[in-house]
């Protein structure tokens, strides 16, 4: 950056990190001054969730396993029902975007503070972003009362997640950083965190789906998807997540897949006009070319990477241009429709994005 001009206003969550962290939960709940903690997962994960209940002891509410992905209005209003009973002063969400998204939506109605678990590497526990589906459309707003106040990131926690799981997840944390690193609202400060970010994701990412039991490689991805979740809960995204959020909502393709999918191609087209971040890219993809520095990473992490193997229609094409077109986001390139069909064809087909 050479004549810098920026506003950097850092967020106040707690964040505790390490192998073996969860220990410190009752301690971090306390310190919260809560004294009756629901703990919140998706059904899935309920053992898991109740374990946390036990370690939380006589500072435990209970357990709500009513975590869907999206957040359902009615799931969300389940889930304050379950609060209200068990007369909750806190919520410990247990697991990934999906758990952590049903705490943000009970704390927006409620005001209860948040000590989120996150178990994958979605991001959300660094966000002051809500998300609630109603009638098939998600509605999404920033809140300060959804911000977690403590996070406990314990990579043992993250062992079990399925390799697959896993790569998407991150390959959807990657995408934060990345549009962080060309926002409108970037900063130096971001921009470091979000160049770590995908250099500790890359780096550690092949590693996670070869030995998906590996500690130093799990803690180094956990730790990239921390940094990565507090460049999406700084900065406005731009094309990328338009398209995702558009085809996630209209096709209802699996979210994280769909955003490793739509990487690589949106980077080729964002990268000329924003120098900064493919500098900054390069450096910490280790390539000329991070586009398809991406786009090589999740064929070698054995992730889908077009968006007809997600099962998009192409008949739906043109739906997407146009939603797309129809603007409501910050780019550093102007979206234009020639350009635009050909990122979508390149990532509906497969083809790498530089083909
Ligand atoms: P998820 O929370 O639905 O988790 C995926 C699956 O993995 C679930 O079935 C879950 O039970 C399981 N799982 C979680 N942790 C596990 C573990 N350690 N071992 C085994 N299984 C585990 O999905 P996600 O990708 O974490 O999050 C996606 C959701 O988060 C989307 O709804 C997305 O919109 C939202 N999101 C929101 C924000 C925000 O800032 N608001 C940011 C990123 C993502």
């Amino acid at each position: 950056m050479d004549a810098p001009r920026f506003a950097y206003q850092p967020l106040p969550v707690r964040v505790v990190f390490g192998a073996g962290v969860l220990g410190e939960l009752p301690a971090e709940v306390a310190a919260l001054g809560a004294a009756r903690a629901l703990v919140l997962s998706t059904p899935g994960r309920r053992a898991g969730a109740e374990r946390v209940a036990a370690l939380l002891g006589d500072r435990a509410a209970g357990v709500h396993a009513g975590a869907v992905m999206h957040v359902p209005a009615e799931a969300a209003a389940a889930a304050c029902r379950a609060a209200g009973a068990a007369a909750a002063d806190a919520l410990v969400p247990f697991g990934g975007g999906s758990a952590v998204g049903l705490a943000k939506a009970v704390a927006k109605e409620t005001g209860l503070p948040i000590a989120a678990v996150p178990t994958t590497y979605a991001g959300s526990e660094m966000t002051p972003v809500w998300g609630i589906t109603e009638g098939g459309v998600k509605r999404t707003g920033r809140d300060r009362r959804v911000l977690a106040r403590t996070v406990l990131y314990d990579p043992s926690l993250t062992l079990g997640l399925p390799p697959a799981v896993s790569a998407a997840s991150a390959m959807n944390a990657m995408a934060h950083a990345v549009e962080a690193l060309y926002a409108p609202d970037a900063s130096p400060v971001i921009s470091l965190m979000a160049e770590e970010a995908v250099r500790a994701l890359a780096g550690a990412l092949p590693e996670v789906v070869r030995d998906p039991g590996g500690l130093p490689a799990r803690t180094r991805a956990l730790y990239g998807a921390w940094l990565c979740g507090t460049c999406l809960g700084a900065t406005a995204m731009g094309l990328h997540h338009r398209l995702c959020h558009i085809l996630g909502g209209s096709l209802n393709l699996p979210h994280a897949e769909t955003h490793a999918v739509l990487l690589p191609h949106a980077l080729a087209y964002n990268a000329p006009a924003a120098p900064d971040a493919a500098r900054a890219l390069r450096r910490a993809l280790g390539r000329d070319d991070p586009a398809r520095a991406l786009w090589d990473l999740s064929g070698s992490l054995g992730l889908p990477r077009s968006l007809a193997g997600l099962g998009a229609d192409p008949a739906h094409l043109d739906g997407v241009v146009a939603r797309a077109l129809a603007g409501g986001f910050a780019n550093p390139r102007p979206v234009e429709e020639a350009g635009l069909r050909a990122l979508l064809g390149r990532a509906w087909q497969g083809r790498p994005p530089d083909a």
